[in-house]
């Protein structure tokens, strides 16, 4: 039996954005805390992050606080301030790791949940709160073995985003229903996970990643040996997708170490042409793409070089 099936996962912890409480308050997550009557329940009208947490230090918060504070203008929703933000994930991570005794799983690794809900029915004022969990087993177990994919068409064309900015296509709503409701169908198929195409044909996003392919070019370098240009590219940001934290910190990194980088547009058969594709997110972070609908993407090899290399750029990321 291993250690971690013997040891209970330590619990979820609560802590709620609270004027009357500096660092926020924590509560028990095996009682109920929610009103009913909440907007989030009702609606799922509210907004949130998935941040990773290594070592008790949560990993691109700057970008997940942005991006949090960017979801709730789009909602028109007014949130907390970002200090009371960090204050409050302070207090989760460090109550979950002193409940879990540091380091709960043997990776020192804890996602870390901020949600802001447009609060109770008939009240003004929004209901937040930092969530601390250990991260789910299938994704780390994702990272390394890759993923099958299935591509699954979202319904909208690339540009509805700009035309229909009340479809909140880039802001990262609790409304995931559809998201959970595409990954349930993949499952149902044999498939680990989905990439969604638009009714125009453009390669879109995962329903909790972004979409990421390489593609190495060797040419002649005109002094007897050989150039290789190495590229990332991933969907445009204008198609109506949400911009993920990690492959903006992600191409910040490789642009450094000597890559090019590429913004769409993608369609499916730039996917089967690249040497490697990835679904790239904040808790799993890069899973390498084994099968689309069946078909290989680059060679096993190529997936483990590439991957290696990513995911040692990626490990400089703060
Ligand atoms: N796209 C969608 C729809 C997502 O839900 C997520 C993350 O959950 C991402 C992309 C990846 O974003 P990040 O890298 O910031 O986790």
């Amino acid at each position: 039996m291993t250690a971690s099936a013997s040891v209970p996962a330590p619990a979820t912890v609560l802590v709620f954005l609270d004027p009357a409480h500096e660092n926020g308050r924590i509560a028990d997550s095996s009682r109920p805390q929610l009103m009913a009557t909440d907007q989030g329940a009702t609606r799922g009208d509210g907004v949130f992050e998935s941040l990773l947490a290594v070592g008790g230090t949560p990993r691109k918060l700057q970008a997940h606080l942005s991006r949090l504070a960017g979801s709730a203008r789009a909602l028109e929703l007014e949130i907390p301030a970002e200090d009371a933000w960090r204050r409050a994930i302070g207090t989760a991570i460090s109550e979950f790791r002193s409940r879990s005794g540091g380091d709960a799983d043997g990776t020192d690794e804890l996602v870390v949940k901020l949600l802001a809900t447009r609060g109770v029915e008939g009240a003004a004022t929004p209901t937040c709160w930092v969530q601390a969990s250990p991260p789910p087993a299938a994704g780390r177990q994702q990272r390394e073995s890759g993923i099958d994919v299935l591509l699954l068409d979202r319904g909208y064309d690339s540009e509805v985003g700009e035309r229909a900015p009340w479809l909140l296509l880039g802001a990262k709503t609790l409304s995931y229903a559809v998201n959970m409701a595409a990954l349930r169908y993949a499952h149902h198929q044999g498939a680990d996970d989905v990439i969604f195409t638009s009714a125009d044909g453009r390669v879109l996003e995962g329903p909790t990643s972004t979409v990421l392919l390489a593609h190495l070019e060797t040419s002649d370098d005109g002094a007897g040996g050989v150039r290789t240009v190495r590229r990332l590219i991933t969907p445009q940001l204008d198609s109506g997708i949400l911009p993920g934290t990690s492959q903006g910190a992600l191409f910040t990194a490789a642009k450094a170490a000597g890559w090019e980088l590429g913004y769409g547009p993608l369609v499916p058969a730039d996917l089967y042409d690249a040497d490697a594709v990835w679904l790239i997110s904040s808790i799993r972070l890069l899973a390498p793409v084994n099968h689309i609908d069946g078909k290989e993407i680059g060679t096993p090899e190529l997936r483990r070089q590439l991957t290696a290399e990513l995911n040692a750029l990626y490990a400089t990321i703060e």
